[in-house]
């Protein structure tokens, strides 16, 4: 122990609570135990000095021997102040450690005898190194610690007395007093630097650990808090915006809907993501109102949802008579199709094209088809279509992106695998945007349709089960690589006769129903059907024909309602009443043999059609003019009709310096462009041989052919159509290419009994039968 052998002396007791007082320190005490208040009251009639032990236990209000540390601090009492509520504040100044040896008196108040333990110097040079140590480690406890005001270290690095500076580096960490008692009751002062030392690396280790506990506590803190004032914010936001709920009854029904549906994991995953990202916006955003809208779209999709087939051939077949009239050949083929599917079972090999004029019955057709499988049926027009995203859809960042036609229709679909209708594949256009006819590659072809990329949906969609059917007017304008996909079928018109069984079978009880009437209720005989097929339309298909049937049955059901009469029949002649004058005159299209004036006949998009050729020769120069839309299409074969009739001038009569001496002005009035050229050779050959000749045209021939500068007719396509017009127009006598013979047997015998076909081979043969001597005399 101590080197000072003193005997020790009598002090009064003051035991502290939770505080230990080391020598040298100058501190404020509020004393209230009755004991306590007894010793100071002693001290202060004595020496003033007082014995401050710390009490092991804090909340012990009676402290025995046991609980009181024997080595504590003399202290000095400096002054002393009376509390209103009964307390003593006192200052004290601790001296010199001191140790109790027994305790005299625990009456009134503690007294014992102690024994100083005086501080010894110690200046040996392992101090004054271990005093630097102890120093920088306070530092570094300060700056880990922040209760330690750096003031504090200033002050502390003054003191060149070692015991004293372990003494106030203690007093100023926060320690158990447990810890804090045993510097105190470390005496040698070598050792308690040490002690000191091991404490102070203890503490740093523990403040570094909570340092980085704390970090990472408020980073987490941080992030939450930041959050949650953020949707705070937000809320208040929408709430001023007037938007009573937010997001949050959107977002809730859209997760509800998500949870009911069976969809493909990649999907559900999208939809999941997007339905979050949507959670945080703000409920008038515009870009929120992008993902609503993505979201939509991919909940509406038929991700899985397919129908049964209905694969039975002979349900097939009659669906298909139910619906349609006619078209032998290519419900044969539909039928066909059929049954290699249900061999198959797979929807694959090429898909059907109809190709044929408007109105024919291509888009119900298709309908029939989907009916007849229980398929659903969905149409989309690709007429106009000229750019790639309208296939394929827009980047959802383009502003109002939308999916593009296909998804739209498995949209309207509502199953994976309906019959898909392509109408008017040859009316697609491409131009700088994108090549649309490509997009529609990938949607036809078997091998890669299964994972159709929109630009909007993002996510693959399959549509190998898709039953997709084309149509189009005509061939030439379909880009190659996609007719090599389809397999075409021809419907290419009615005649008279099967537009009347049409009209009587199919479109006149539909339209009916369609208009409320009981079929009993309007009657429309077969002369006035005919009428209304000569002399109001004037087309390949039956759509016109469909309309004026409407109307007649929407005029009925208007008379039969105001006139109240129970039932309406129409005749022939009424069909002017319903219907006003007719727009197109049936019979021949010239009613007088002319002069210069020729009927040819043309193939265009539309079926077949009447065309008439004018030919005027005035004095001039030889100038050959063509006028008219088609002019140009035809110059070649006005030039070789022309070379002809030069070379045959002599034999024909004419003067064989015409060309020189006169203008000759071919007119071609407007029409649809003709699908084939040069079949008007011959056409314009009579018409300009009549024109110099002076001699007449027989009315009722149309021709059809193309000539070389030899005068050769050449064959040329769509005579069906041709004839179909020739006759629909009332003429009697077609002239055609005599290689052309072996067509005639496609030909319906209504027509052919009706009109005379004369195949020719040579222009001769085309003059003997259009030329007539005299006006009017055949
Ligand atoms: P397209 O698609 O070829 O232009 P649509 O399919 O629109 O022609 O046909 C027009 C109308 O004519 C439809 O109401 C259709 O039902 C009817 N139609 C056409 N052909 C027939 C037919 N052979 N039998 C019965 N109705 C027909």
């Amino acid at each position: 122990m101590g080197p000072s052998k003193s005997k020790g002396r009598r002090f009064p007791l003051l035991p502290l609570r939770g505080l230990l007082v080391y020598p040298s320190m100058v501190l404020h005490l509020d004393v209230g135990r009755e004991k306590s208040v007894k010793a100071l009251e002693k001290a202060m009639v004595e020496d003033n000095l007082i014995l401050l032990c710390s009490q092991s236990e804090v909340n012990i209000e009676e402290p025995t021997q046991e609980d009181i540390f024997r080595i504590g601090t003399v202290a000095n009492v400096r002054q002393m102040l009376k509390l209103p509520n009964g307390t003593i504040r006192v200052l004290v100044e601790g001296m010199e450690r001191a140790e109790i040896i027994e305790y005299t008196d625990q009456e009134e108040y503690y007294e014992v005898i102690a024994r100083e333990l005086p501080e010894a110097d110690n200046n040996d040079p392992e101090v004054s190194a271990l005093m630097r140590t102890v120093l920088s480690q306070f530092e570094n406890y300060i700056n880990l610690s922040k209760k330690v005001t750096p003031e504090t270290l200033a002050a502390v690095s003054d003191i060149d007395e070692p015991g004293r500076l372990a003494d106030v580096i203690t007093s100023h960490l926060s320690l158990k007093i447990k810890d804090k008692q045993e510097i105190l009751e470390t005496i040698d002062v070598r050792k308690r630097l040490e002690k000191l030392l091991d404490i102070l690396n203890n503490e740093r280790e523990v403040l570094e650990l909570e340092r980085k506990i704390n970090q990472r506590v408020k980073k987490q803190m941080e992030k939450t808090q930041k959050e949650y004032y953020l949707r705070e914010q937000m809320k208040a936001i929408q709430k001023e915006l007037g938007d009573k709920e937010g997001r949050a009854g959107e977002v809730e029904e859209l997760r509800s809907q998500l949870q009911e549906m069976e969809l493909p994991e990649v999907v559900h995953e999208k939809i999941e993501k997007e339905i979050d990202r949507l959670e945080k916006m703000p409920a008038s955003s515009a870009e929120g109102g992008v993902i609503r809208n993505y979201v939509d779209w991919l909940l509406a999709l038929p991700w899985t949802y397919t129908t049964e087939d209905d694969l039975d051939i002979n349900k097939a077949e009659q669906v298909l008579d139910e619906d349609h009239y006619g078209l032998e050949k290519p419900k044969e083929r539909v039928l066909e199709y059929l049954a290699v599917q249900k061999l198959v079972k797979k929807m694959k090999g090429p898909i059907l094209c109809l190709v044929g004029p408007p109105g024919v019955g291509k888009t119900s057709l298709a309908r029939s088809i989907a009916r007849s499988l229980e398929r659903k049926f969905v149409r989309i027009s690709l007429g106009g279509v000229r750019d790639e995203a309208e296939i394929r859809g827009h980047r959802r960042t383009y502003v109002g992106a939308m999916p593009g036609r296909i998804i739209q229709g498995m949209k309207t679909a509502g199953s994976l695998n309906p019959v898909f209708l392509l109408d008017e594949i040859d009316k697609m256009a491409s131009d700088f945007r994108g090549d649309p006819s490509a997009a529609l590659l990938e949607v036809l072809d078997p091998e890669q349709n299964n994972t159709f990329s929109d630009h909007f949906i993002e996510i693959p969609f399959d549509l190998s089960q898709v039953m997709f059917v084309t149509t189009a007017n005509a061939l030439h304008n379909i880009p190659r690589p996609l007719l090599d996909r389809m397999e075409v079928l021809y419907i290419p018109g009615y005649t008279e006769l099967e537009k009347l069984q049409i009209a009587t079978r199919y479109l006149l009880p539909k339209q009916k129903k369609e208009h409320g009437l009981q079929p009993e209720q309007l009657e429309l005989d077969e002369e006035a059907l005919l009428k209304v097929i000569r002399e109001y339309t004037r087309e390949s298909g039956v759509r016109n024909l469909e309309q004026q049937i409407a109307a007649l049955c929407r005029k009925a059901a208007k008379s039969i309602v105001t006139n109240e009469s129970e039932s309406i029949a129409i005749h022939a002649d009424d069909i002017k009443d319903y219907l006003g004058i007719p727009k197109f005159r049936y019979g021949m299209a010239e009613l007088e043999d002319q002069v210069g004036t020729v009927t040819g006949l043309a193939w265009t998009e539309v079926g077949g059609e009447t065309l008439t050729i004018e030919v005027t020769v005035v004095p001039g120069t030889g100038k050959l003019t063509l006028t008219g839309k088609l002019g140009d299409v035809m110059k070649e074969s006005a030039q070789a009709a022309f070379s002809y009739t030069r070379s045959k001038a002599t034999e024909l009569g004419i003067d064989p310096d015409f060309h020189e001496k006169l203008d000759v002005h071919i007119h071609i009035p407007e029409g649809a462009i003709p699908k084939d050229g040069p079949s008007a050779g011959i056409t314009i050959a009579t018409a300009l041989i009549s024109s110099l000749t002076k001699r007449h045209v027989a009315r009722d021939v149309a021709m059809t052919g193309e000539i070389t500068l030899r005068g050769r007719v050449l064959p040329i396509g769509g005579l069906k159509e041709k004839s179909l017009a020739a006759h629909r127009a009332g003429y009697k006598k077609i002239l055609l290419p005599k290689d052309n013979e072996r067509d005639l047997r496609d030909i319906p015998d209504s027509v052919k009994n009706d009109v005379e076909f004369v195949p020719v081979s040579h222009m001769d043969q085309v003059l003997e039968h259009a030329l007539v001597e005299q006006a009017g005399v055949h």
